[in-house]
């Protein structure tokens, strides 16, 4: 049996290059090493955008697009929406009542992100337990192992200290304990050199036209030294070099690396390298892609079908922790055992089926209101 990865996406823009080179390409790999699920988590895109959560349709539309033509294949892994799982909900909940409010504010994007994002008031309930939303999302799958990056350890340290802290509240052998993968990502630089982030403005989006592609290499930055091409440089501080170790060959790398600490080449031609082979990579994707967008079907049954099996899965880990805290009612044969007595055991089963019919339609009258609060929010 393989082990379980648990890996997800937040919604919050259309998907770029830094994605499909730092996430995506390594989770088609892991594809088919482990039991992959692989979540949109489009609760988490509300966390920093609930005040205009309306783009959030499409981002979701267009990462589903971009998984499936980069390769993720549905047979191999399992693909679905946060939101539409509600089970990640109820475990926040029930996480968010034991985690301590210092653990909160103590992971480090927490004060990062309120300082660096400035057009958004980030001030909110839902913004400081984002890492408790994480931890719901990868324990409800009992998810072994968590590809991250160097920054994402803190995070996931923190799920494990919230896994640690349940089961010393409601006994052992209850969740699993992830583990980091620390897969090799490479860290995408923009066309300014920053990490390549659509709130930095600096990216190269995998929707945006091969025409679109080329102006924006043209315009990146390189070696400030190079002022002329006759000016040697070094490539190492060149965004445009940091591109070309991810996408060009080892010998294009090899050659262009020399080449600028020459000044055998100048940056024009060194960026027309860098275009040819970015639009090379992408190629095969935009093909995959507009098979795809020609049968919208085929994307609404992948993630139809993922949702299904990630509710499944994530059940029977809620109707554990359910019972480990002590909300679920017992079940019929822990009845039998403990209630001998014909008499009572049929008034209690009477009960049960009364309460049952009382619940469904309880929940039916929520479902109404909540139908109309996602409607409101965008996120139906
Ligand atoms: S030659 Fe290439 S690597 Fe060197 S500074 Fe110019 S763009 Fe950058």
């Amino acid at each position: 049996m393989k082990e379980r990865v648990l890996s997800g996406m937040q919604p919050s823009g259309y998907l770029h290059l830094g994605n499909f080179a730092g996430a995506l390409k390594n989770w088609v790999r892991l594809q088919d090493i482990y039991e992959c699920f692989y979540c949109i988590v489009d609760w988490h895109a509300l966390t920093s955008n609930y005040a205009a959560p309306a783009p959030i349709a499409d981002y979701k539309q267009d990462m589903l697009l971009n998984f499936i033509a980069a390769g993720l294949d549905p047979n191999k892994c399992t693909i679905f929406l946060q939101s539409e799982v509600k089970q990640h909900a109820e475990l926040h909940l029930l996480l968010s009542m034991i985690t301590p409010l210092g653990w909160l504010e103590r992971v480090p994007t927490y004060k990062e992100k309120q300082t660096e994002i400035k057009d958004k008031d980030l001030n909110t309930y839902g913004f400081l337990g984002y890492p408790v939303l994480q931890a719901a999302d990868i324990l409800v799958y009992r998810a072994r192992h968590i590809p991250v990056g160097v920054d994402q350890i803190p995070h996931l340290e923190l799920t494990r200290e919230i896994a640690r802290r349940f089961e010393f509240l409601y006994g052992q052998g209850i969740l699993v304990e992830p583990e980091g993968l620390l897969t090799e990502s490479p860290k995408v630089v923009g066309l300014d050199g920053r990490k390549m982030s659509k709130s930095y403005d600096n990216a190269i989006y995998l929707s945006d036209t091969p025409e679109i592609i080329e102006k924006k290499i043209k315009t990146m930055m390189t070696d400030p030294a190079r002022k002329r091409k006759t000016d040697t440089g070094d490539p190492e501080l060149s965004p445009v070099f940091a591109l070309h170790k991810i996408f060009s060959s080892s010998e294009e790398i090899g050659r262009v690396a020399a080449a600028c600490k020459t000044a055998e080449i100048g940056c024009i031609d060194c960026k027309a390298i860098l275009i040819k082979n970015v639009l090379k990579v992408l190629q095969p994707l935009w093909k995959r892609r507009e098979g795809l967008a020609k049968s919208p079907s085929v994307l609404k049954d992948i993630l139809n079908e993922g949702n299904k099996r990630a509710a499944t899965e994530a059940e029977k880990t809620m109707e554990i922790i359910r019972k480990a805290m002590k909300l679920s009612k017992i079940t019929k044969a822990e009845i039998d055992i403990n209630h001998a007595f014909m008499t009572l055991k049929e008034l209690l089963i009477k009960h049960y089926h009364d309460e049952g019919k009382v619940k469904a339609e309880a929940a039916a009258e929520a479902e109404k209101t909540m139908g109309i609060i996602r409607k409101a929010m965008k996120i139906s």
